[in-house]
């Protein structure tokens, strides 16, 4: 198998000048000092879980005391809406909700409704566990797509990952309930932990195999403080593909637009599609277009920033839309996040939790 190759391409901060608009001028997207435009917003709306995957929130960090954040703290829908209006005023074209495990959020509906009269792509990411009962009135609110993780396709394993014994078959469910509904085809991530569960690269790969469903291999992450990431323990996206290309041969496909995250492979039997996420071994910063707003209204521009900035204090005072837009749009040409491409700092204690941001 021949090892496809996607350029980074990193826009130096003398981009051309027809990418810097006048500081006041609200009209035209604005690149940040990289040269990259913001399109995705993520929002994760509780930094609360039902699981507890190793490799997110391990039950040692994340056990009965641990101090989740109140409802009070986290913002509004009412709140999450207006500030969305304001990133797609500022180009943003997608926006995922995620978590923590977002099906928890009560009455999450309300929201999905408000979201999908905006002009985006709407997307959730969710372990699947409530999703056999939820996808219908996800459907109906206006979701467009569901991604679901799903570690393991062995009951053993996937209870070894998620921790808490949540069984395969109720995941696999949630996938049926979601095509059904109209929100397929799924995109379902399997973090891949060497190891752990690395023996279930076949058996998922062979499941969704003929399925419209699109199974990605995501390298494990030194994302947070607590999952014990080590080098060692990360099964690189070239391994996972030559596992399946020995057994089902592949071919790879090219990207849907620039920048996409998973590389895009096919079986060369015109039995369907897969994808690898290659953040460790192959970063993609330089195409990195994401902006991630936590549940109480921090704005992180990386996942592995260690502050963010508040923007529920603002929004809770200030009542001029333009304002508010003047500051987001300040926070990302102030942007220099490039932390996969250097990757020199994995060990600083102070890095943001996945399941507080969302992947
Ligand atoms: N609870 C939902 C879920 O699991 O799909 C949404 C939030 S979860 C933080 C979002 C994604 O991040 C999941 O696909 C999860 O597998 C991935 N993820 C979490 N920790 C990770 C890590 N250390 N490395 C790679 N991916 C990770
Ligand atoms: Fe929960 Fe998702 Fe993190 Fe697993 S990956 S612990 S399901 S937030
Ligand atoms: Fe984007 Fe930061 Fe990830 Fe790089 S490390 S791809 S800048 S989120």
């Amino acid at each position: 198998m021949t090892a496809r190759h996607i350029p980074i391409q990193l826009v130096p901060a003398s981009a051309p000048s027809l990418l810097r608009p006048e500081a006041d001028d609200l009209t035209q997207a604005v690149p940040d000092s990289l040269g990259r435009p913001m399109r995705d917003l993520r929002i994760s709306v509780t930094d609360r879980c039902n699981f507890r995957c190793t490799y997110c929130m391990p039950k040692d960090r994340f056990g009965r005391d641990h101090a989740f954040l109140e409802r009070s703290d986290l913002l509004s829908f009412e709140e999450i809406t207006r500030i969305a209006r304001l990133f797609v005023a500022e180009g943003v074209r997608k926006i995922r909700i995620t978590g923590g495990e977002p099906l928890l959020r009560r009455q999450l509906e309300r929201l999905i409704e408000s979201l999908a009269r905006l002009d985006v792509e709407l997307t959730l990411t969710t372990n699947g566990a409530l999703l056999a009962q939820k996808a219908h009135s996800l459907a109906d609110a206006g979701l467009n797509r569901v991604t679901v993780s799903m570690d393991a396709l062995d009951d053993t394993v996937f209870g070894r990952m998620n921790d808490v014994g949540f069984p395969v078959a109720r995941v696999l469910e949630g996938i049926a309930a979601a095509e059904g509904a109209g929100l397929g085809p799924v995109k379902v991530n399997c973090v891949v932990k060497r190891g752990v569960n690395d023996c279930q690269i076949l058996p998922l790969a062979e499941h969704f195999r003929g399925s419209p469903h699109i199974l990605r291999f995501i390298e494990f992450m030194d994302v947070g403080n607590s999952n014990g990431w080590r080098m060692d323990t990360v099964l690189p996206s070239r391994e996972v593909l030559a596992r399946i290309d020995a057994a089902h041969p592949l071919q790879a496909v090219a990207p849907h637009y620039r920048g996409e995250v998973a590389e895009r492979w096919r079986y060369r039997d015109g039995m369907g599609e897969i994808g690898v996420i290659s953040s460790v071994t192959h970063a993609f910063c330089g195409d990195c277009t994401r902006m991630r707003l936590s549940p109480e209204g921090r704005l992180f521009t990386c996942l592995f920033a260690h502050e963010g900035h508040d923007l529920r204090a603002p929004l809770r005072t200030e009542a001029d839309d333009d304002n508010l837009r003047r500051r987001i749009r300040a926070i990302w040409r102030a942007r220099d996040d490039r932390y996969s491409e250097l990757r020199g700092d994995a060990t600083r204690p102070d890095k943001i939790e996945m399941s507080y941001i969302g992947g």
